[in-house]
């Protein structure tokens, strides 16, 4: 592409190298006199939790990121699977449709991601063992960056990719806090071959639910096989200051929160080798009336501009149609932060609104069935939690074209002018 010398270069920090600074890196290295650096606090850059799901929306974004095939490995998801997980009832089977698909769904390792996405990264713009501890307003000067070793940068653009604990966020949007959903979350990889003895079905990608609980399983590709699975306690008695993500926690305290489940169920846990359990304590957050501070200088992508805690399990997708959409925003207007940001705020913001909207009607649906039933026995309760409409009420979301979403918002641009 040759470099339009009338713009104006633009010096853009990525603050975090999960999968929406990676993905932002990628689409803002593609567009003209951006200079882009990615700044992450590990200092090796590896991807805690297990596995993860690249539906059609997920597939969308990498395809325009050119990150697509670079994927290899995965589990095709076309059958998934909803279990009472005490009596092993089936309740709820759903097929995805394999009609005109170019990818099809499937579940990976994290691991995997990182590493179509890495393979598309410049080393050179990577910075790692860069942890941001603050940030100030320079005004036209722009933002300046200090970071845990001393080291002090400015940028004229942060991109706050620092995932649900941001910094960036908690330093432009003063006063926002995240809170403990009472939700707690066990993951791990095993061979396939140390359980497929248990029960054929758990071959099948599903969850197996209490009342209150879940277990996940799923296969992930190269023979690996993935538990994931939680377990919920009322946030106001329990652990509310609960900050775990991604430690090691010993195999029976996993264990005691699934006694109910069969026996395979329970044997399949037990099975994992003790060290290999992680936990994560889920954060949620209220959501941002606008993405971006600091008069267009501070801009938010990814678990940072939307703290849903993983509710939707496709995350990732978003934080990379944001780096995505962000890149496009800033060529169309030719680096022109505040025209770009102002365009990004009007696709994105509505789009997390509308996911907040639907999670809040959810809860109150859940609810009204409950009171409904009276006293709810353990099946009806585990009844009331399985969504059975996962397909095509849910399309906004889980077959989400974000190409074509650009394409819509540049012919509205066009109608105004
Ligand atoms: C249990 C669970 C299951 C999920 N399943 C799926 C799924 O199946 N499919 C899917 O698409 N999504 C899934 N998600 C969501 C997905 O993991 C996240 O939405 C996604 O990782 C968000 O990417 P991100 O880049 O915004 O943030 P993160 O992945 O959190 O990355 C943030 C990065 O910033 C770095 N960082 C943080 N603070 C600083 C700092 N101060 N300075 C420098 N660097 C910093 C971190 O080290 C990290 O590398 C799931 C989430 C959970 C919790």
């Amino acid at each position: 592409m040759a470099i339009d010398t009338s713009i104006s270069q633009l010096r853009v920090a990525i603050v975090g190298g999960g999968p929406g600074g990676l993905a932002t890196a990628i689409a803002l290295s593609k567009i003209p006199n951006v200079k882009v650096t990615i700044y992450e606090q590990a200092s090796v850059l590896r991807e805690v939790g297990a596995g993860i799901s690249i539906g059609a929306n997920t597939w969308n974004v990498l395809e325009l990121l050119g990150v697509a095939d670079s994927l290899t490995s995965w589990h095709e998801t076309w059958t998934t699977l909803n279990m009472n997980g005490r009596s092993g009832k089936e309740l709820h089977r759903r097929e995805k449709a394999r009609n005109s698909v170019k990818h099809p769904p499937i579940r990976t390792q994290r691991t995997k991601l990182q590493s179509a996405l890495l393979e598309h990264i410049d080393p050179r713009i990577l910075q790692l063992s860069k942890k941001l501890v603050r940030m100030f307003d320079l005004g036209d000067a722009g933002v300046e960056l200090h970071f845990h070793d001393g080291s002090i940068i400015t940028a004229d653009l942060v991109v706050g990719a620092d995932g649900i604990r941001s910094v960036v966020r908690d330093t432009a949007w003063p006063g926002y806090e995240i809170k403990f959903t009472g939700t707690t979350i066990w993951r791990t990889l095993l061979p396939w071959d140390d359980v497929k003895d248990l029960n054929p079905t758990f071959e099948v990608t599903g969850w197996w639910h209490s009342p209150t609980t879940h277990v996940y399983f799923s296969p992930v590709g190269d023979g690996l096989w993935e538990i994931a699975s939680r377990a919920w306690h009322d946030p106001a008695i329990h652990a509310a200051s609960k900050v775990s993500w991604g430690v090691p926690v010993d195999n029976a305290h996993v264990e005691s929160h699934f006694t109910e489940y069969l026996p395979e169920i329970r044997e399949a846990l037990a099975r994992v080798p003790p060290g290999n359990w992680r936990e994560f304590a889920a954060f949620a957050g209220p959501e941002l009336a606008e993405l971006t501070a600091w008069d267009s200088k501070v801009v938010l992508v990814g678990d940072s501009s939307h703290a849903l805690s993983g509710a939707f399990g496709s995350g990732a997708g978003f934080a990379m149609e944001d780096g995505w959409i962000l890149a496009q925003a800033l060529a169309h207007f030719g680096n022109d932060r505040r025209r770009a940001l102002a365009l990004f705020n009007a696709i994105r913001v509505p789009y997390y609104a509308r996911m907040y909207a639907h999670l809040a009607a959810e809860a109150a649906r859940r609810a009204a069935k409950l009171h409904e039933i009276g006293s709810p026995s353990f099946d009806e309760r585990v009844e009331a939690k399985i969504i059975t409409d996962g397909g095509s009420a849910m399309a906004w979301i889980y077959n989400n074209d974000i190409g074509a979403v650009w394409s819509e918002a540049v012919r509205e641009i066009g109608k105004e002018k």
